[in-house]
């Protein structure tokens, strides 16, 4: 091959080495996690096993910041976000969902199948939603249609952070009793979640981001006055029903508990305590700087670009980065995959082929971002993407800044 014609096309076969996930969720699962959950069967009244058990259930209790109560679902992260909702509420009521991207608008359609009426704020996705027009639709609210903010702390389609605090702050200020729920399914061990100082009435957590465990098992932190609003709530419910689920042993899972996910639990929060939670929520930030140091410098030679254009709400855990008119996303994600077993998040709804995203939650280090970046800038080369070439090395300079 002529040296001036670069080899484009993938060889043909497997891309080997190592699969590099820099997914937004699900995560890499360290390896001492999987040698944990591969435990053989126990049975999950067996002392030993409750044991572990309590004390996974106190470590998540310290993960969500609080001191209230606690349900734990066989389930993804859709199983917790139900939950929340057929626990408080009741047929008719209605839900202020700010939104943020795809997942805020996929919890309301969810709350609208369950027979809720859902209020949406509107907003442009690359900014993020108005604080002033959550206090403005509360206040409109006079006669208290409105049981629950459902807001999204870190919108993994979009690759942004919604302060939650300010959430808060937005439903003081309109003097509103609504019950704020959070998903923080892409945040909960990635970034901050103060359940009790900021008052959230149901905090909804999912396994396979910043736990670092395969998918399949859900939280949700409750607070008093979630637990007072259950007791009047009509919503038909079951298999998540949190009365039921309180007056069992283990206070969660109507049928058999996913013992083996336990085991794995018990190593993911070894690793997040020794390393430390906020040391875990350092790293994110640290990592997410870098990742986004080197999609700016891409952008300059009219390159892609950070989805996100309100600084105060860049994610730590997820980048969203949209492609130049006229090129597919896509296509960066095949060439990274097929070619050098990186794989990357794609688009979702109507950011399908705009953007690709390049999850950094869960186990990654400094060189496993490098590696990534470098992925995708070869990827860009590859398929005649206009971009600055050097982000790599913007990660870097980022990485090493004192
Ligand atoms: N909310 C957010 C912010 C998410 O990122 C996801 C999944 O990626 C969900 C909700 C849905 O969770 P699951 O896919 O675990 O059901």
């Amino acid at each position: 091959m002529d040296a001036a014609t670069p080899m484009k096309k993938a060889p043909a076969g497997k891309a080997r080495g190592r699969l590099f996930f820099a997914n937004p969720g699900p995560t890499n699962i360290p390896d001492s996690i999987l040698h944990a959950i591969g435990h053989v069967a126990v049975d999950f009244h067996d002392p030993d096993f409750m044991k572990m058990y309590d004390e996974c259930w106190e470590a998540i209790l310290r993960i969500m910041k609080t001191t209230q109560h606690m349900f734990m679902y066989t389930g993804s992260g859709h199983a917790a976000w139900e939950a929340a909702l057929v626990n408080t509420l009741s047929p008719g009521d209605t839900v202020l969902i700010p939104e943020t991207g795809a997942f805020s608008l996929s919890w309301g359609s969810m709350a609208a199948d369950l027979g809720i009426t859902v209020q949406t704020i509107e907003c442009d996705w690359r900014q993020g939603v108005d604080f002033a027009a959550i206090t403005a639709a509360l206040k409109a609210d006079t006669a208290g249609r409105i049981k629950a903010v459902c807001a999204v702390q870190n919108e993994t389609s979009t690759g942004m952070h919604l302060p939650i605090d300010q959430v808060r702050a937005a439903m003081d200020a309109a003097g509103h009793g609504a019950l704020l729920m959070v998903d923080t399914i892409s945040s909960l061990g990635c970034m901050d979640v103060r359940m009790d100082e900021w008052r959230l009435d149901v905090v909804v957590g999912g396994s396979q981001k910043g736990l670092m465990l395969p998918t399949g098992m859900a939280f949700t932190g409750v607070s008093d006055k979630a637990m007072k609003a259950a007791e009047t709530s009509t919503m038909p419910k079951h298999y998540l029903n949190w009365k039921a689920m309180a007056s069992r042993k283990q206070r969660s899972f109507i049928g058999t508990v996913p013992t083996n996910q336990f085991f794995g639990l018990r190593e993911s929060i070894r690793l997040i305590e020794e390393e430390g939670l906020e040391n875990v929520f350092a790293r994110h930030t640290r990592l997410a700087r870098a990742v986004r140091a080197c999609v700016r410098h891409w952008s300059g030679n009219n390159g892609p670009q950070l989805y996100c254009t309100n600084p105060s709400r860049e994610s730590d855990s997820v980048t969203a980065i949209l492609m130049p008119e006229g090129f597919d996303a896509e296509a960066i994600r095949k060439t990274t995959m097929g070619r050098f077993n990186v794989s990357l998040g794609g688009g979702l709804s109507k950011l399908g082929g705009k953007v690709f995203r390049i999850g950094h939650l869960g186990d990654l280090n400094e060189p496993m971002i490098l590696g990534t970046l470098g992925a995708v800038e070869m990827a860009l080369k590859i398929n005649n993407v206009p971009h600055a070439p050097g982000g790599v090395a913007a990660a870097m300079a980022s990485l090493t800044e004192a």
